[in-house]
């Protein structure tokens, strides 16, 4: 049993080390000249204490404390990190698994394994540093694009403002219609604007929510006005289905859940040519509270196929580029809703056929409003 214990760490590629109940050096691998470039022989006899204030000058406390850990009873066992010099003067890093088998006859000696980690420390540093360097890079840009977007917002808001003064004077027909372009192509990239904005400030997480009392079937009875004049044109039907167990007075952002609503809603009526859409709100049965909400918004219309579903929730995503020709968008709705539903605790999916329609789903957590919590009667801000 001993020969082939010796046999075992011979050939092993850590470091062994066998100590005495006093920390005296028994046995040392032979990997140790490959690893730290000392001769096994120059070791043996001496008190590990040493070779660690040899090897470790200046906190050899450190690598005291792991040997004395492992030294103080039987049968135990510890794993811990600490650096050695190797002889060239060069540190090495390595994980040290300490076991007390003082007890056992056919070993008996305090066994340190010693596995050289150097390599894995210098990737870790290094990934550590990429990781650094791509976050702070990353801030910079969210931080660049809400200064642009703002800058850009307040001349826009002008231009608009501009164009419908304009129409509201004596115009030839021929001068109607470039206002008409001017103010469309100002509210086209106003809202191309804005979810920049939104989209920035989510992914700096500079992104605040309110904390408000509302009541949902007043504000999805606003939402849907819009929508419905958009769906009437198209000739599709609209229903709202909210079940009686759906809390009316809920805590929450009724701004950003309205804005969440619209952008399905919009999607849901664009991409649909004849048929309905239904928007459905329940309980959400997987929620631990009752304080969730599933909604659901179905359409009949062109779908998804299957592999573009994993896509979609991704920032300026649009499934192809006809898409943007024959509908428009920006391919930044879903990314932005699908990241306010996790901020407010939620996640958003698709079920999707193509030829057949659509299923957008996502779960909020709201609160429960309190006796003080002041009822708030408009659908919030953005
Ligand atoms: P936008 O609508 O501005 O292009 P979105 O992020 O809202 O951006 O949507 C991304 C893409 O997902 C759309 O361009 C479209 O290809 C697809 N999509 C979204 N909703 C639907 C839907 N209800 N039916 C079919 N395709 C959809």
């Amino acid at each position: 049993m001993t020969e082939h214990f010796r046999s075992l760490i011979q050939n092993s590629w850590d470091i062994i080390l066998v100590l005495d109940a006093d920390g005296t050096i028994r046995y040392v691998g032979p990997s140790i000249e490959r690893i730290l470039g000392y001769k096994p022989e120059d070791l043996i006899n001496q008190n590990v204490f040493k070779l660690a204030e040899f090897y470790y000058p200046h906190k050899h406390t450190v690598f005291r404390e792991i040997v004395n850990e492992a030294l103080s009873s039987s049968n135990t066992s510890i794993v811990t990190e600490c650096w050695l010099r190797h002889c060239d003067g060069s540190r090495r890093y390595f994980e040290v698994i300490g076991q007390n088998l003082l007890d056992q006859p056919s070993i008996s000696g305090i066994v340190l394994n010693l596995h050289d980690i150097t390599e894995r420390k210098r990737v870790e540093k290094e990934l550590s540093m990429a990781l650094h360097t791509a976050l702070e890079a990353s801030r910079v840009k969210s931080q660049f694009l809400t200064m642009v977007s703002h800058e850009i917002r307040t001349p826009l808001t002008a231009i608009i403002g501009i164009a419908e003064v304009l129409k509201e004077t004596p115009l030839t027909l021929e001068q109607q219609k470039y206002v008409n372009v001017l103010e469309t192509a100002g509210n086209t990239l106003l809202i191309l604007v804005n979810d920049i904005l939104d989209f920035s400030k989510v992914e700096s997480g500079t992104l605040s929510l309110d904390q408000v009392h509302f009541d949902i079937r007043e504000l999805v009875e606003k939402a849907i006005a819009a929508a419905a004049v958009r769906a009437g044109e198209k000739g599709l039907t609209l229903t709202v289905e909210i079940m009686p167990d759906v809390p009316s007075g809920i805590m929450g952002d009724p701004g950003r859940l309205t804005q969440i609503l619209l952008n399905i809603l919009e999607n849901a009526i664009k991409f649909t040519e004849r048929g309905e859409v239904v928007l459905r709100i329940k309980n959400n049965p997987d929620a631990k509270d009752d304080e969730g909400l599933l909604f659901s918004i179905s359409d009949t219309g062109i779908g998804i196929s299957e592999e573009k579903l994993n896509t979609i929730f991704d920032s300026f995503t649009q499934v192809d580029s006809s898409i943007r020709r024959k509908y428009g968008g920006t391919g930044l709705g879903l990314a932005i809703s699908s990241r306010l539903v996790n901020l407010m605790g939620g996640r958003m999916w698709v079920e999707s056929t193509q030829g057949i329609g659509s299923t957008f789903y996502f779960t909020i957590k709201f609160g429960s409003p309190s006796m003080d919590d002041p009822y708030i009667i408009q659908g919030g801000k953005r």
